[in-house]
């Protein structure tokens, strides 16, 4: 009889398939109950051959754990010999105890395998049940004459089977079309027949046995060597069978390939038709060479899908170009299936031009016996070949080439500036590495961009996209022969020059890119002045790998950085501490305002004519807890880096207003000037807060300077421009600090809104000793005179200092000839016990004690 143990192979434990097998069930078992009862029924005395019915059971038992496979289409079908034990059981026992022990056997055979489905088990002892009922009732209705040696007996056991078999060959096809697969007649009728022929079989095989033996016991010999010739052939038929349906299945799957237009349906069409041949849960094909190309049918037993990247499947089809096969039970590949939860798996490559491009994957057979086994790996890779012939038929491949080239661009390539991209950069290094012979050098030059942070926050993305794209360009016109370049990210650009003859010849090459940046960039009609700083290290000399140089070429940047404009730095292991303390030190920046470790100290301004203090520059200081004092040129740049530079003019402003209107209470109108950065400057609600805090410490806003380098205006000079207005709307005032270090014109200024320049130190300090200072400084003073702006000297050291400003036509000075910065206290004591407090003429050197008529107020010292 035709057991299914496959048809519900492809029932999947849904709800409605379930109910649908427990209906065919019931009704099965109802069958089995009635054709158990109903007369006649035969005695036990009657039958001729008497077997204990613990024989028959385990003649059972061994029958349903043993069965044959043979696969009709997709089902495969299981033929057991489960008639040897029902025809035994007819001619020597009853009904009930027959069909008891049969359904008893399907139970505790199919319980034993305990990954049977429950399915299966609701159907299978039901089934088993109603057709041994059946079979002993149609021999029971042929009365009680039985002889086993008669033929009559062996027809009436013919059509006893032969009408169980159709019984249950129908459930069979019941329970098939009940879980949603097709049927057509032909086939049912085939199964019903195949199963007939089988049941048939089996009843021939018994009678001889049984004949046999009762002649003679010894026979039993011949029995089992005439059951192996029976049982070998059907194997073997079986076999052939499922070849032959698998090469029909191979040959509809050509053709269904060859029919395939696109990619897409191509691979869909293949791994579903992979996982219907091979009767696998699901089969995918991953193209490796592009990722993302997977196709798969059918639904895997797990989520954490086999193979993938890497993993051991991957690596032997992939690398090694091996087929896997990890059958149900066997030892190899048992781990990796426990691991993932899957019954079994194949995997083979897909090749082309020697070239393993992907590979194709089925897992978890259909059925409980059945597991994948070597002809099927066959078949697999059969398909992959010829899914790759397909494939390349559709040029399908070379576009899948082209699209992984292009990936590979991208991968490799900067998005904005198209130059190479920080791997690429690394692979460079790596080859330069590789090939050298130990002789040449070659040297990298990390170059990062002065304040082009602010180009962004300030003229927007938009416009430090185009900078970008624009200083690629310049970089890549600068290149030396076999030199590349390439953009790190953000501001960030390396360049490998290979074959230099030593780090001199890197520093000459790092200065020549500088000169890139000699010509302002044009940015939507604006002329934005940038530089930037450039770190070189060159192997081997500063490092054997390519991390290492990497880091050196990044030391060797800060410390171009720290100072100020576009400087080129070598390599120096000196460096590695000074990034180290600043690293510190930013840290430390965070929580130094609020510690009180940030101070400000004030310095005098006084007029050069009359010697009047007018005002103080408040200057911020650091003291460190083990650094020391910090000068501002380190921390300032550092605090703007870090983002720090609002909390810190913040406080500088409070203290200084703080400071501001304690002199207004006595009645001491003096101003004071506040550095300003122009990030701070062009921050939202910089102008509101500066008012707030102006009434908070009652002070006049004329009494308030903000001095801020004409660098810092030119970068910001939208925002900046409209921002001063609104602020000197309020009164405050403006000066142009480190005056004569910039780019821009005077005239260029006068368009601001400002009211002061200060005359950078470095010449105005030196004004008496050169002649061209002094030049620079007179003409400063004319024209800043025409635009009616007040002039402050800085770095007034001695007198005569003094008196050459004050020759030149500046109005102000400051410097350490007046005072040194000074805090609260000590600005106090100078202020009343000034020597020539008095008698200004002897500190001035001759100046006039008058009130000056700038538009300081001027405190005439008590
Ligand atoms: P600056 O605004 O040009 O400040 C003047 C610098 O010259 C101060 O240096 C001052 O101590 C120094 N100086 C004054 N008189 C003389 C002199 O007669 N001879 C010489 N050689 N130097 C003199 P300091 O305090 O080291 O400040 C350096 C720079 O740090 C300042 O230059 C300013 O740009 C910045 N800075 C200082 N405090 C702040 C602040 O609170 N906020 C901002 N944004 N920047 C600040
Ligand atoms: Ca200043
Ligand atoms: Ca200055």
């Amino acid at each position: 009889m035709p057991v299914s143990s496959t048809p519900p192979t492809t029932i999947s434990p849904r709800v409605s398939v379930l109910s649908r097998v427990t209906v065919v069930s019931v009704f099965m078992a109802g069958i089995g109950a009635v054709l158990l009862l109903l007369p006649p029924q035969i005695s036990r005395a009657d039958l001729p051959l008497h077997l204990p019915l613990l024989l028959i059971f385990v003649l059972f038992v061994m029958a349903a754990t043993t069965p044959f496979n043979l696969e009709v289409g997709r089902n495969g079908f299981a033929l057991s010999l489960t008639e040897v034990p029902i025809v035994l059981g007819l001619l020597s026992t009853g009904r009930l105890p027959l069909a008891l022990a049969g359904s008893l056997a399907f139970l505790v055979s199919k319980i034993r395998d305990s990954k049977v489905a429950s399915i299966k088990l609701i159907f299978n002892v039901p089934l088993a049940f109603a057709e041994i009922s059946a079979a002993v009732f149609v021999f029971d209705v042929f009365g009680p004459t039985k002889s086993i040696s008669s033929p009559r007996t062996w027809a009436e056991l013919a059509v006893a089977l032969a009408f169980s078999t159709v019984l249950s060959t129908s459930a069979v096809n019941a329970i098939i079309i009940a879980t949603g697969d097709r049927l057509s007649a032909g086939q049912a009728l085939r199964h019903s027949l195949l199963g007939v022929i089988n049941a048939l079989m089996a009843l021939g095989l018994t009678i001889t046995a049984v004949l046999l033996i009762s002649i003679t016991p010894v026979a039993a010999l011949l029995v089992v060597l005439l059951a192996a010739l029976v049982v070998a052939p059907l194997r073997r038929y079986a076999t052939l069978q499922r070849r032959f349906a698998s090469l029909q299945s191979l040959h509809d799957y050509t053709a269904g390939l060859t029919r395939s237009k696109n990619l897409g349906t191509t691979l869909e069409s293949a791994a579903n038709q992979a996982a219907r041949i091979l009767r696998a849960e699901s089969a995918e094909i991953v193209l490796t060479r592009v990722r993302s190309v997977v196709h798969r049918a059918g639904t895997p037993s797990s989520e954490d899908l086999p193979p993938t990247d890497g993993d051991e499947v991957w690596l032997r089809v992939l690398i090694e170009d091996r087929a896997v096969l990890f059958a149900k039970g066997a030892k190899e590949g048992h781990a990796y299936l426990a691991r993932y939860g899957g019954k079994d798996l194949m995997a083979v490559p897909m090749r082309h031009d020697d070239e393993v491009i992907g590979l194709f994957v089925v897992r978890d057979r259909q059925g409980d016996v059945s597991t994948f086994d070597r002809d099927d790996l066959a078949i697999l890779q059969t398909m992959a070949d010829q899914t790759t012939i397909t494939l390349q038929n559709l040029k399908l491949i070379d576009r899948l080439r082209d699209e992984a080239a292009t990936r590979e661009h991208q991968a490799l390539h900067d998005d904005l500036t198209g130059l190479a991209n920080r791997s690429s950069l690394a692979r460079k290094i790596q080859e330069g590495i590789d090939l050298s012979d130990g002789i040449a050098k070659f040297a990298i030059l990390l170059l990062d961009l002065n304040r082009f942070k602010d180009v962004n926050d300030t003229l927007g993305h938009h416009a430090g996209d185009r900078v970008l794209v624009e200083v690629g360009r310049r970089l890549v016109a600068a290149l030396p022969r076999n030199a590349s370049v390439a953009r790190l990210g953000g501001d960030e650009f390396a360049i490998t020059l290979p074959d230099v003859r030593n780090v001199d010849e890197a520093c000459v090459a790092a200065e020549n890119f500088q000169k890139a940046f000699l010509e302002p960039f044009d940015i939507d009609g604006m002329a934005l002045r940038l530089d930037a700083s450039i770190g070189v290290s060159v192997f081997p000399d500063h490092g054997l790998d390519r991390n290492t140089l990497m880091q050196r070429a990044d030391v060797a940047m800060y410390a171009a950085k720290v100072e100020k404009g576009g400087a080129v730095k070598r390599y120096d292991p000196s460096q590695e501490q000074s990034t180290m303390r600043q690293l510190t030190l930013v840290a430390d920046l965070r929580t130094a305002v609020d510690s009180g470790e940030i101070v400000v100290l004030f310095q005098p301004k006084a007029d050069l004519d009359t010697g009047a203090f007018v005002g103080v520059e408040s200057l911020a200081r650091w003291k460190h807890a083990t650094y020391g004092p910090i000068s501002p040129d380190e921390f300032i740049p550092l605090a703007e880096r870090a983002g720090l530079i609002g909390d810190l003019t913040d406080h500088v402003l409070r203290r200084s207003l703080e400071e501001c209107g304690r002199w207004h209470e006595r009645d001491l109108a003096l101003s004071i000037a506040v550095n300003l950065d122009a990030t701070t400057l062009a921050g939202p609600g910089f102008v509101p807060h500066v008012a707030s805090l102006l009434a908070t410490y009652g002070v006049a806003p004329t009494c308030l300077t903000f001095e801020i380098t004409e660098r810092e205006i030119v970068r910001e000079i939208d925002l900046a421009s409209s921002r001063m207005n609104e602020l000197r709307t309020l009164g405050v005032r403006f000066s142009i600090d480190d005056f004569g270090t910039g780019y821009s014109s005077l005239a260029y200024l006068s368009r601001l809104p400002v009211d002061e320049v200060k005359i950078d130190r470095s010449f105005a300090g030196d004004a008496a000793d050169s002649r061209r200072h002094a030049a620079l400084v007179r003409a400063i003073t004319d024209i800043a005179g025409n635009f009616g702006l007040t002039t402050v000297a800085e770095g007034v050291e001695d007198a005569r200092c003094w008196e050459t400003l004050r020759d030149l036509g500046c109005d102000v000075a400051q410097g350490w000839h007046l005072a040194r910065p000074l805090s609260s206290e000590d600005l106090w004591a100078w202020f009343r016990h000034r020597p020539g407090a008095r008698d200004r003429r002897s500190a001035t050197g001759g100046a006039p004690d008058v009130g000056a008529a700038k538009p300081h107020s001027v405190v005439n010292l008590p």
